[in-house]
């Protein structure tokens, strides 16, 4: 109990810091609770002055102190960190089997443990005990059964992406054996805030387990698309989300400095390299959801509506649809308009993306920009899927100097935007679309500059 408390007060702590933080006008403000910033805002604006891996780490340390009484047994001690994603590129084509360009943010989550194997006749065999700076157990951590039979979905949802990341290896557990694992989870992303928090959890959680199942012979697959594949059933089975394989694939398997190109048909994919130093990229969160746009409603909808299409000119999926006879059919009234504008923004999308990863390596961010200045025009004007404020943001940043293009990231309706922008531009564009959007909105949006991060790794193991 005693361990419970001192946690409490620990994330007590860290919480109010937050606010502070939060609350101090003129700063890139992060949307992470746990986010820190220098009080220099010109440089919190230039490099994301969140948390760095290291210090997520010794969070992650001090809240594990606090969680279990003591720091892991060093000969058991494992760490592994998973980034968030933004999608760059490539908006509503994966359902339709077409291609998107995410990168591995530099936020994400880190898990230390202290984890072992023990024999399955112990007292700790399958024993899981799991607390989170940002999300609470019953009474302050979650305590579940690693073992085959018994391993399921639980009350807290949180807890449901830890459980079904460790489902995904109880079938790499030797004979006789059983897991027995202690984890704090540290992170420096929003919560539902679009960047993919829940597969940087899972992903991290996947990567600790299979540190551990090493240190006792266990080899990895030489694939790193099945740790991917794993996590993406693990939000199917434990969390009942229907989700596409970009969010898995940017965490575990974005090398650093790259955004990915992902081929969501053939799941393949192309790293592309984004680690130019003159460019930077600036998520702007705006802070609203319109209902309207609930993908409980409008989801479904534009997935119905593709497959129309796609059904009438005799394709399989969008992908393989071309937009000469996508038109014809529609004047000999085979689709309506409307799916017609549906086709024509996935069509059309698709080749932005690969004409977008083809800029980036010619570093012609020109190029690039305009890609994703048109993407936005598309979702705005044929899928239907922006809103005022994303509008407004783009329109905001489009107009700064140093500015390549910006558009709205994720499924739309409120959310994030993402902007390739001139590194020495920052500073201004942040300015502006503070400035901007509270003119527009009386909103505060809140910005946050990044660079190509790296997917998920290691960061611990037991020395031999
Ligand atoms: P997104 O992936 O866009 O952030 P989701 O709704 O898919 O939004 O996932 C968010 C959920 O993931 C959280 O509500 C929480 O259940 C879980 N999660 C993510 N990060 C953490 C964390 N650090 N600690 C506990 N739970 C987390
Ligand atoms: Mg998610």
């Amino acid at each position: 109990m005693l361990h419970v408390l001192a946690a409490a007060v620990f994330l007590g702590s860290n919480l109010l810091s937050c606010c502070f933080y939060c609350l101090c006008e003129g700063f890139v403000i992060p949307f992470s609770t746990s986010s820190k910033l220098p009080l220099d805002s010109s440089k919190a604006v230039v490099a994301d002055r969140t948390r760095t891996r290291e210090e997520l780490l010794q969070a992650a340390r001090d809240g594990f102190r606090a969680a279990f009484g003591a720091p892991p047994d060093p000969q058991h001690e494992y760490a592994a960190w998973a980034p968030g994603r933004v999608n760059l590129i490539g908006e509503h084509t994966d359902y339709n089997g077409g291609f998107v360009l995410p990168c591995a943010l530099e936020r994400g989550t880190v898990v230390l443990a202290a984890g072992r194997l023990v024999r399955a006749d112990a007292a700790d065999a399958g024993r899981v005990r799991v607390a989170s700076m940002d999300c609470r157990g019953g009474d302050g951590m979650l305590t579940f059964a690693a073992l085959p039979e018994e391993l399921g979905p639980g009350e807290e949802s949180w807890g449901n992406y830890v459980r079904g990341a460790i489902a995904q290896y109880l079938g790499d557990v030797p004979e006789g054996r059983a897991l027995a694992l202690d984890m704090f989870i540290v992170g420096s992303l929003p919560l539902g805030g679009g960047l993919s928090s829940s597969a940087s959890l899972t992903t991290a959680v996947a990567t600790l387990v299979e540190a551990v199942l090493e240190g006792e012979g266990w080899q990895a697959p030489e694939d790193a698309r099945v740790k991917a594949r794993r996590c993406r059933r693990a939000e199917h089975d434990f969390l009942g989300t229907p989700c596409g394989i970009m969010d898995q694939f940017a965490s575990a398997l974005c090398p650093p400095g790259h955004a990915i190109l992902l081929d969501c048909a053939s799941e393949t994919f192309e790293p592309v390299p984004l680690d130019d130093g003159a460019v930077t990229l600036v998520i702007t969160d705006s802070r609203v959801t319109h209902s309207l746009g609930q993908r409980g409603s409008q989801y479904p909808v534009r997935v119905a509506q593709c497959a129309a299409a796609a059904r009438a000119v005799g394709a399989d999926s969008l992908r393989s649809a071309e937009l000469p006879a996508l038109e014809q059919e529609a004047k000999r009234g085979g689709m309506s308009e409307v799916e017609l504008a549906r086709a024509r923004h996935v069509v059309t999308e698709n080749e932005r993306c690969v004409n977008f990863a083809d800029a980036l390596r010619k570093r012609d961010y020109d190029a690039a920009g305009a890609a994703m200045l048109e993407s936005h025009a598309s979702l705005r004007d044929n899928y239907e899927v922006s809103a005022p404020e994303l509008d407004k943001l783009v329109e905001l940043a489009a107009a700064t100097d140093g500015v390549y293009g910006s558009r709205l990231t994720g499924a739309g309706f409120g959310g994030c935007t993402v902007t390739l922008a001139q590194t020495d531009a920052v500073p201004a564009l942040v300015r502006r679309l503070r400035r901007g959007y509270k003119e527009a909105f009386g909103l505060d949006c809140a910005c946050f500059a990044t660079r190509a991060g790296g997917g998920a790794r290691v960061l611990l193991r037991p020395r031999p």
